[in-house]
């Protein structure tokens, strides 16, 4: 099992629950903007946020910006140590940085100390597009012992000042590779495993590949926290990362959706509704099962095994609950009145 650190107060690793992450492609200096978008990140189901913290007046922002969230705030950092000292003094709970990338042993120290001083981990977040020149000559390109030793370098600097309350990451954008890559470091080490895959892509291809990559290491026991990178709105990784811990049969609270193939019984525009009831229940938490049916002679039936449902008829449909009908609804009002349903539920 790997080692747990607090990040704030949520805990990562050792067992702990797994956790769902996320960025905001905000200004972080533009408190306002940052804010609102970890409220609805926070609203979704994400754990933990980060923010890129460029510049000072990003450093700046944190503390304003964390008296005004509840989930722990991590810093993304590059390279300046002293965006890391100020991130530190403004009360971040987490910074992501390489110590390998910050220079001299002096300035890797002061950020370990300000770090340990306050209870705050480092994520080294080793990333495949920007591995050191000597372990890419030496591996001849990007491969995942090649990631796993420049993860060891960092934490080998951040160790000499005494520092461990490391977790790591070792993203790259092949899926193979990613994983590879993390099996070989849980190996190798107990430090709590940060799973990602990168430059995923869009909704579509990036969560697939996100299924597949964080998906496939989480089905192993291989991960403690994660974090789905998508081109889109930061929400809707969050909605990525539920369905990927739900399939991974990590997480089982939340409703979950069944919805028929449909078939030449089908009169109603099955496809479009089992969407729109798809996109409502991402804001209901109950744990049920919720059917969306092409046809009342077979649906209800078929779907006997969901708390409730609806089945479609000719211009109409009918509410269910456990295979029981209860309603006889017009086609247009359904998705409302299943969802009236589910409230008293
Ligand atoms: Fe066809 Fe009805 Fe079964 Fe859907 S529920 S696949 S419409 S028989």
């Amino acid at each position: 099992m790997s080692k747990q650190i607090m990040v704030g107060n949520v805990p990562v690793g050792g067992g702990a629950p797994v956790t769902i992450q996320s960025m905001c492609n905000t200004r972080t200096d533009d408190v306002n903007a940052t804010v609102e978008q970890i409220r609805r990140l926070e609203a979704a189901g994400c754990d933990i946020v980060r923010v890129a913290v460029p510049d000072m007046a990003a450093a700046h922002a944190i503390g304003a910006i964390k008296e005004r969230i509840s989930i722990p705030l991590v810093a993304d950092i590059h390279f300046d140590y002293k965006l890391a000292l100020e991130a530190a003094a403004a009360g971040v709970d987490k910074i992501r940085i390489n110590p390998g990338n910050i220079g001299s042993a002096e300035r890797v120290q002061a950020v370990a100390n300000a770090c340990k001083g306050k209870n705050i981990p480092i994520r080294i977040g080793v990333n495949g597009g920007s591995l050191e020149k000597p372990i890419l000559a030496k591996y001849g390109g990007v491969t995942a012992e090649a990631l796993v030793e420049s993860a060891f370098g960092h934490i080998e600097l951040l160790n000499r000042f005494d520092f461990d309350d490391i977790c790591v990451s070792l993203k790259s954008s092949s899926v193979p590779l990613t994983m590879a890559a993390y099996r070989l470091m849980s190996q190798r080490s107990d430090y709590p495993l940060h799973l990602g895959v990168t430059e995923a892509g869009t909704v579509e291809m990036g969560t697939l590949k996100s299924a597949i990559g964080i998906g496939g290491l989480l089905a192993t026991g291989i991960g403690d926290t994660m974090r789905v990178s998508l081109s889109a709105d930061p929400v809707e990784e969050i909605y990525a990362a539920k369905k990927i811990l739900k399939a991974a049969g990590l997480r089982k609270d939340g409703p979950e959706m069944i919805s028929c193939p449909t078939c030449g019984r089908t009169c109603i525009d099955l496809i479009g509704l089992a969407n729109q009831v798809e996109q409502r229940l991402q804001g209901v938490d109950k744990p049920i099962t919720v059917a969306v049916m092409g046809c009342v002679v077979n649906g209800p039936g078929e779907a006997s095994s969901a708390d409730v449902g609806l089945a479609g008829g000719k211009g109409e449909g009918v509410l269910f609950l456990k295979g029981r009908i209860v309603k006889k609804v017009p086609e247009d009002q359904l998705v409302d009145e299943l969802f009236a349903l589910i409230e008293t539920l």
